[in-house]
């Protein structure tokens, strides 16, 4: 099955930054955080690409374009679903060290065999286990890259994964992964809320040493600035006074807990 080139929207936010969107919808209606933002950084040398979204349609052909005759770095800001399938188009990808082991393998993506979206027929075609790139490197917290006009930090965030990254750049954007985002989120047990804040709280500080920093999710709308963080690290905190107010919610695994800002995924695994 192929689809279309308009699959991916590509757009210029700055002269070394482009966003290319994809919508997640399309592989399952029970996500609803459309749309998914990867990142390209143009340095005077070298690109960085931040994630490879849902491996549905070719991403490589069109980042190729945008580089030119940049040298490309290829970051996985996590493990989950909708940010590494596209991973094996590139011989090498980076990721936190935690996560290594979870992307160096086929993915198994078997609990999308009953989506009623067409699209997943992509998936069927690799019998729902979809390949991971040549090589794997790992990030640690405080990994330093160079672009040429443009440094890159590497700051480690658990919580929402146990190896999710945000990526600070020397000209002041923050790229904040699925740690924040305005959204449903998808959230680990509630005895692992204490990191989740833990994180949060770091990178108010950060917002705080540093401001003006501008805020770049990997879904949804960009760019966001600190309110973001402190609106969600205030819902998380208050999850526990709406414990009782909770639903199941099977396909997820979770509980689903709803305040004015957010809907909450608390994983029940
Ligand atoms: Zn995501």
């Amino acid at each position: 099955m192929s689809i279309d080139n308009q699959h991916f929207e590509v757009s210029k936010h700055k002269d070394y930054l482009y966003v290319i969107k994809e919508n997640i919808s399309l592989v399952h209606p029970v996500y609803t955080n459309d749309p998914l933002n990867i990142y390209l950084l143009l340095g005077s040398h070298t690109a960085l690409l931040l994630d490879t979204g849902c491996g549905l349609s070719p991403l490589k052909p069109i980042v190729d374009k945008l580089i030119g005759e940049r040298k490309l770095l290829v970051f996985n800001t996590h493990y989950h679903w909708d940010h590494p399938l596209g991973n094996e188009e590139f011989n090498e990808v980076y990721i936190h060290e935690n996560e290594v082991d979870l992307v160096s393998k086929p993915y198994d993506v078997s609990y999308f065999k009953d989506s009623p979206n067409e699209i997943v027929k992509i998936y069927a075609e690799k019998d729902f286990l979809i390949p991971p790139a040549k090589t794997i490197k790992p990030l640690k917290d405080g990994d330093k890259f160079d672009l040429g006009d443009i440094d890159i930090k590497v700051i480690h965030c658990p919580g929402h994964s146990p190896g999710s990254i945000c990526l600070l750049t020397s000209n002041g954007e923050l790229f904040t992964s699925d740690v924040a985002y305005y959204g449903d989120q998808f959230l680990p047990k509630k005895e692992e809320f204490p990191e989740v804040l833990n994180t949060l709280s770091k990178l108010i500080k950060l917002c705080e040493t540093q401001e003006n920093l501008e805020l770049y999710p990997s879904h949804r709308n960009y760019p966001c600035d600190i309110t973001l963080l402190k609106d969600l690290y205030e819902g998380i905190k208050n999850i526990d006074n709406l414990w009782v107010t909770k639903k199941s919610f099977d396909f997820f695994e979770a509980w689903q807990i709803d305040d004015k800002k957010f809907r909450y995924f608390v994983s029940r695994t």
